[in-house]
């Protein structure tokens, strides 16, 4: 059934020669089929996830395995001058370009392809990904028994690469195997954690590429407790991004302050229900969430490394500068804003602007989160590095009591020299007509 529940998916056979997976596959769909309702923790699982398994991704190269070629790797692409086939597991768009671990020559077993995602196998993962924004992907292999973790060459957060490597470690500890980096980037598994942030990884199985059918049978026995495990591992955290008037699901663009991500990594909220998951070592994180049309908002979540934290966020509409220029005479330095007449629960984010360089110079989120306190929940420096005016100081999250509104000295650094000429406005709309209809704002250098 398809449910307002965090993803998973299972994929076997990328690689069509590797005759287990398959198998394990099936023997996925067998336990978690047949355990329902009976086994306790297999109907947890159930009724926690949406489970999607693929026991077959290459299945143009698995019939011609089957009856022409038994250790063809790739799929059955033909270029049209006898030259057949592409490695499923280097097509896919992390750090393709790179060539790492996979080959430009398409009569190398790890031919990439042409370009990154040019196959229909891989469009197809791809496509089936992007419309379930997946919290956990398993992928497997054969033959070597190990986990493999995080990317090859490409750079990863070392906060997250290191989680990734305790989390292969716990996979690999119930079945005894081993875990290891990858030998190449453009890995489908990889990709999945470029694409949405999952908890991805694949698995090497058996001994062999082709065991005997019993021996395939016990191995995807075998590696069962490793699955289990990956189900029952804690999505670190989860929630809902709805918007704050109408309570509709927001598709969101989710980021963890402070963190830098140098492939193109995106994270975000579904559109069906907003639900979004991170997968974050135990500890004290920022993550902002951003939506065309809405202020940011940025909120503070604790981890705990063995359970799930749950953060639901409401984003309130307005956007940047939706009402502008307050002309403040020119000053530099720390400034006051005086907001009054808040209705509760207003958000309200501003932009200062000097007109000396037309460019913004400081951008900052104040929340209402009780009638009578604001809380400053973001301040989001603009984009560098080339803003010559970008100040990269954090904003100190505070509580103050409505009404005339200090910001913390020095917290808003703007370069000797520049002038400040105003400020522009967004909130809830509400407010804004409230802001346009009297004077309730006033800034003083
Ligand atoms: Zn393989």
């Amino acid at each position: 059934m398809d449910e307002d529940e965090p993803e998973v998916l299972f994929v076997a056979c990328h690689h069509c020669r590797e005759i287990v997976t398959p198998e394990i596959g099936l023997d996925i769909i067998g336990r978690l089929t047949t355990g329902y309702g009976s086994d306790p923790a297999i109907t947890a699982l159930v009724d926690q996830y949406e489970i999607w398994v693929a026991p077959v991704c290459n299945p143009d190269g698995l019939e011609y395995v089957w009856n022409v070629n038994n250790l063809w790797r790739k799929n059955r692409k033909d270029f049209g001058n006898g030259e057949f086939g592409v490695d499923l597991n280097r097509n896919y768009d992390l750090n393709w370009q790179s060539l790492c671990g996979a080959s430009n020559n398409p009569t190398s077993n790890v031919y990439r392809g042409p370009s990154p995602q040019s196959e229909a196998e891989v469009q197809t993962i791809v496509g089936l990904s992007q419309a379930r924004n997946f919290a956990k992907v398993m992928d497997f292999h054969s033959y070597g028994q190990e986990v493999l973790q995080g990317y090859n060459c490409a750079a990863m957060p070392s906060l997250i690469d290191t989680w990734i490597d305790n989390e292969a470690a716990a996979l690999a500890n119930p079945i005894s195997f081993n875990t290891r980096d990858p030998s190449a980037d453009g890995e489908h598994y990889q990709w999945q954690i470029k694409a949405s942030t999952a908890y991805a990884f694949l698995a090497e199985t058996h001994t062999s590429f082709q065991p005997t059918h019993p021996s395939a049978l016990t191995e995807a026995a075998a590696v069962w407790p490793m699955n289990l495990a990956f189900l029952q591992r804690p999505l670190p955290l989860v929630g809902h991004v709805t918007d704050a008037s109408t309570g509709a699901p927001v598709a969101a663009g989710v980021s963890i302050v402070g963190l830098t991500w140098s492939n193109g990594e995106t994270r975000r909220s579904e559109p069906q229900y907003g639900r979004y998951h991170l997968n974050l070592p135990a500890g004290t994180h920022q993550v902002q969430f951003d939506a065309p049309g809405y202020a940011p908002q940025t909120v503070t979540v604790t981890t705990t490394g063995n359970g799930t934290t749950v953060q639901d966020v409401m984003l309130m509409q307005g956007g940047p500068f939706a009402l502008a220029a307050f002309t403040s005479g020119g000053g530099v330095g720390d400034f006051t804003m005086d907001l009054y007449n808040l209705p509760p629960g207003t958000g309200v984010g501003f932009t200062l602007f000097s007109l000396q360089t037309a460019q913004p110079v400081g951008t900052g989120g104040l929340f209402g989160l009780a009638p009578d306190l604001l809380t400053i929940e973001s301040l989001v420096s603009p984009p560098g590095p080339t803003n010559p005016l970008h100040w990269s100081q954090p904003f100190v999250p505070g509580v103050f009591p409505l009404g005339p509104l200090t910001l913390p000295p020095g917290t808003v650094q703007i370069p000797a020299g520049t002038r400040v000429d105003g400020v522009a406005i967004a909130a809830t709309p509400a407010y804004l007509q409230l802001l346009a209809q009297s004077s309730v704002v006033r800034l003083t250098f």
